[in-house]
């Protein structure tokens, strides 16, 4: 392998392989760039944007507090939740099976920190890779070390930056805004995570890079069994490529299309030879794509020598004029994705739960009606206070509270004693099946259901 290698400080036992990557560029990588920086974008933003007073995405863990595109949600949600999870480890399986690592290279916000902003402060601090490499290997003078320095602190200051991002992720942008405001004290459990947060961002970004990707993801490590013969991944085309070898422009030369000149090689951001086919460690980022690209362009030669080919293709299978099992995967994930969007944009925003008063049967009134006594639990799943009435959707049938509550607490809770009235002649079984409505600003929110019990009356 041709990536430089790392040594030891004594210079005798070889540790980690350090990969200094070529600066990339191409038609891929600048398509690469725009999705990426978008993504960033929306990354860092989206704790930013609420939804009628909810944040737009908020996962705290702690208080067991989440939020969907403004929708909150509760430990009653959890079907949803788990229903989303499901859906979330299909649709890996799924995409990967069809496009194998494509969101490693594309849109996981490891490779889009890593390669899209702490690459580049590097390549702006140090240089380019061979740079990189010569200053790494330089004696350690005050030119070298204050390379070094403002490397690291533009380092430290961007992954405090991430750690703000991903803190307000958990415990929202008004709690971190009062961590940021407030003295240390009143915040300390806040302040030790953003501090740990950036620790590790840090760590991960200026040391542990690619092995994230090619070591400790447990979905790069699923690659192996996901993937198959039909599925699209980087590949080298070594029916074309080989025997590899250098040719003069126009020359008509026993050889492959390979000039062997490993710029694929140099740009690769995990410290692979793509030519020695498909492996776990490559996270398709197409950078060897456009570095081939380049050169076959400047040899008059056809591109795409490294392209997104199947396994099947590369072995000589002829491409399959539209793939049947790509679109039907992908309108299986489009189904999938659109009954969880319908799940959390249906659910409602108050839970209720009824039950019948312990040990309670009818009461027969003076007034020729007959009661029922029940108990209600409500919930305001929202952030937002709620003036609410209780409603019966049978006729005939009327509410009467005895715990009158005209507002639900958003995200508060509410314990509801009531008595269903009907008039007895309007009753025509001793068991009546009826709902009970939570009836907000006009609107039915929530049904409940039970059963009625009385004499029939007439
Ligand atoms: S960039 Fe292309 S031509 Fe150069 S070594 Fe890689 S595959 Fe061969
Ligand atoms: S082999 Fe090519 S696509 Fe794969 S990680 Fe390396 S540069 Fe990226």
């Amino acid at each position: 392998m041709d990536i430089i290698a790392g040594k030891a400080v004594d210079g005798t036992k070889p540790r980690r392989e350090w990969i200094y990557a070529k600066k990339p560029g191409g038609r891929l990588f600048n398509y690469r760039q725009l999705l990426g920086y978008t993504l960033l974008l929306v990354l860092i933003g989206a704790p930013f944007v609420k939804i009628a007073g909810e944040p737009f995405l908020m996962f705290n863990i702690v208080e067991r507090k989440f939020v969907l595109f403004g929708n909150v949600f509760w430990p009653q949600d959890l079907h949803i939740f788990v229903f989303g999870m499901l859906i979330a480890m299909v649709c890996i399986v799924l995409f990967t099976v069809v496009y194998g690592r494509v969101w490693c290279g594309w849109a996981c916000p490891q490779t889009i920190f890593m390669e899209l902003v702490f690459r580049r402060i590097e390549y702006w601090i140090e240089g380019d890779w061979q740079q990189q490499k010569k200053l790494d290997h330089a004696p350690k003078t005050w030119a070298r070390q204050s390379k070094k320095i403002a490397k690291h602190a533009v380092f430290l200051v961007v992954s405090f930056l991430i750690a703000n991002t991903f803190l307000a992720y958990i415990i929202g942008v008004d709690e971190l805004w009062k961590i940021m405001r407030d003295p240390v004290s009143q915040h300390l459990a806040g302040f030790v995570s953003l501090m740990v947060f950036t620790l590790v961002f840090y760590g991960v970004f200026a040391y542990v890079r690619e092995i994230v990707c090619t070591t400790i993801c447990p979905y790069g490590r699923l690659q192996g069994v996901l993937l198959d013969d039909q599925s699209i991944t980087v590949a080298y085309d070594h029916r074309r490529g080989e025997p590899r070898g250098h040719r003069k422009k126009h020359a008509q030369q026993a050889v492959g299309d390979c000039v062997d000149c490993r710029l694929c090689v140099h740009v690769c951001p995990t410290g692979i030879d793509i030519r020695n086919g498909l492996q776990m460690e490559c996270v398709s980022c197409t950078a060897c794509i456009d570095a081939c690209d380049a050169v076959m362009e400047k040899l008059d030669r056809p591109t795409k020598l490294i392209g997104f080919y199947s396994t099947a293709e590369i072995g000589g299978e002829r491409k399959k004029k539209g793939n049947t099992r790509a679109v039907a995967y992908t309108v299986v994930l489009a189904v999938l994705m659109a009954v969880f969007g319908w799940l959390v944009f249906s659910r409602s925003q108050v839970d209720g739960t009824l039950l019948r008063a312990k040990g309670s049967t009818y009461q027969i009134r003076p007034d020729g009606t007959v009661s029922n006594l029940y108990s209600v639990a409500l919930i305001n799943k929202t952030h937002q206070d709620m003036p609410f009435r209780l409603v019966a959707a049978e006729e005939n049938f009327t509410v009467h509270v005895v715990n009158k509550i005209d507002e639900l607490k958003g995200g508060g809770t509410a314990q509801l004693s009531f008595f269903l009235i009907s008039p007895q002649r309007a009753i025509q079984s001793y068991k009546t099946n009826v709902k009970v409505n939570v009836v907000v600003a006009g609107k039915v929110v929530e049904t409940m259901k039970t059963t009625f019990v009385a004499p029939p009356g007439g």
